[in-house]
């Protein structure tokens, strides 16, 4: 009998050894490991994610309510974001009011830092809403509100850690509508927060400021580069 198993392991060994140097098994092998990465790639693009969201946004009633020097919304540091947004407008926006909002998105794509587009480009979830709203009030300080705007940052756990941005500029329609504050309201939604500097077009108090200054474009270089 110990003959007989002796004989038995070595066919077995020989038979597994010929299997797996047989370079059609190891090819099958090697199609059944790309199939399954596929599917694996497939599947983890269909599982739920958990996402958090977190919203900064300014209303402009024109006083100073910077908290910090950092010139960026808190809630754009150290996130990975793509540069690239698909825009969009509500409805209910004038056609005037649209051909300011394209004014102040050119200003920014001439920046090459980020890049702004109508028709979705690529892969990346950025959005940028363009929208208006109607508040006649003035607050206590008898301060204008000109506009709204700000990031809303959704952060994708996943197999692939992401980030991106549904960010929403908006004017008030109570006023005619600005460059100038469609510009700010714009870089709050990408991420730039007030700067105690005059030059730039996140001051506060709107300054008719219709071009970035430097300070606005290393902040965005920040965020985006
Ligand atoms: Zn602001």
């Amino acid at each position: 009998m110990k003959f007989l198993k002796g004989i038995i392991l070595i066919v077995v060994a020989v038979f597994v050894y010929n299997w797996a140097k047989t370079p059609t098994v190891s090819q099958q092998i090697n199609n059944q490991l790309v199939t399954l990465t596929t599917d694996l790639k497939t599947w983890s693009e269909k599982i739920p994610f958990l996402v958090d969201s977190k919203t900064e946004t300014h209303s402009d009633s024109q006083s100073s309510t910077s908290t910090d020097n950092s010139g960026l919304e808190s809630i754009v540091i150290n996130k990975k974001l793509s540069n690239t947004y698909t825009y969009y407008f509500d409805n209910n926006v004038p056609s005037e009011t649209r051909q300011i909002f394209l004014q102040a998105i050119a200003v920014y794509n001439q920046t090459g830092i980020v890049k702004l587009t109508a028709e979705k480009q690529n892969e990346s979830k950025n959005t940028l809403r363009l929208g208006i709203y109607n508040k006649t009030a003035s607050d206590a300080n008898n301060m204008q509100e000109l506009g709204i705007g700000g990031p809303k940052i959704y952060s994708q756990y996943g197999l692939i850690r992401s980030d991106y941005n549904h960010g929403k500029a908006t004017l008030n329609t109570a006023y005619p509508a600005r460059l100038s504050a469609a510009i700010h309201e714009i870089g709050h939604a990408l991420g730039l927060d007030h700067t105690q500097n005059k030059d730039s077009v996140m001051y506060p108090v709107d300054q008719g400021k219709t071009t970035l200054s430097a300070q606005d474009v290393a902040n965005l270089k920040k965020i985006y580069q």
